[in-house]
């Protein structure tokens, strides 16, 4: 663990001591409730102890969603996997309805041109397929006009898929 004092004065330097280890770290959450594992949790268990909803999912320390925040998880072919309890809020779904159901039938980029369309499913494809590169997009509800939000895409996993954190 050579580079440890480096790496402390560099904390020292940015006050931001949390944001170093945390770097590139997995860091596990709900599918559904967005809550961190507790303590002491089985480490096999994939199934979230506090909703008893959400399977547990893996993605680094800085992409993870605020709990109880509004994301979704898709696949490579933009198929829904999870929504999480206040996205199905957000877009006025619930997540049984909606697995497996593509993209568009929940958000749709809030650009009319069809190059915003484009880098969304694009930001998407690359981030399911383990692209550790974290992405922005504005989208709306499929279901309403006027709505901007600003979504957040980066890889997650244990089966490689991509958040949406949506930022409200
Ligand atoms: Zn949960």
């Amino acid at each position: 663990m050579d580079g440890g004092r480096r790496r402390d004065r560099q904390s020292a330097l940015t006050l931001v001591a949390e944001q170093r280890p945390d770097e590139g770290r997995a860091l596990a959450f709900c599918g559904h409730c967005g809550r961190r594992p507790q303590r002491g949790f089985r480490a096999h268990a994939r199934v979230c102890e506090s909703c008893g909803l959400g399977l547990i999912l893996r993605c680094s320390a800085q992409d993870a969603p605020p709990v109880d925040g509004a994301f979704l998880v898709l696949d490579a072919r933009l198929r829904v996997c999870a929504v999480s309890r206040r996205a199905e809020q957000l877009l006025a779904v619930s997540e049984t309805d909606v697995v497996d159901r593509h993209l568009s039938a929940l958000l749709v980029p809030a650009e009319a041109q069809a190059a915003s369309g484009e880098s969304l499913a694009v930001a998407i494809v690359q981030a399911a397929g383990g692209d550790r590169v974290t992405r922005t997009a504005v989208v709306r509800p499929a279901n309403t006009f006027g709505v901007r939000i600003n979504a957040r895409i980066a890889s997650c996993g244990p089966r490689p898929a991509a958040l949406i954190v949506l930022e409200l």
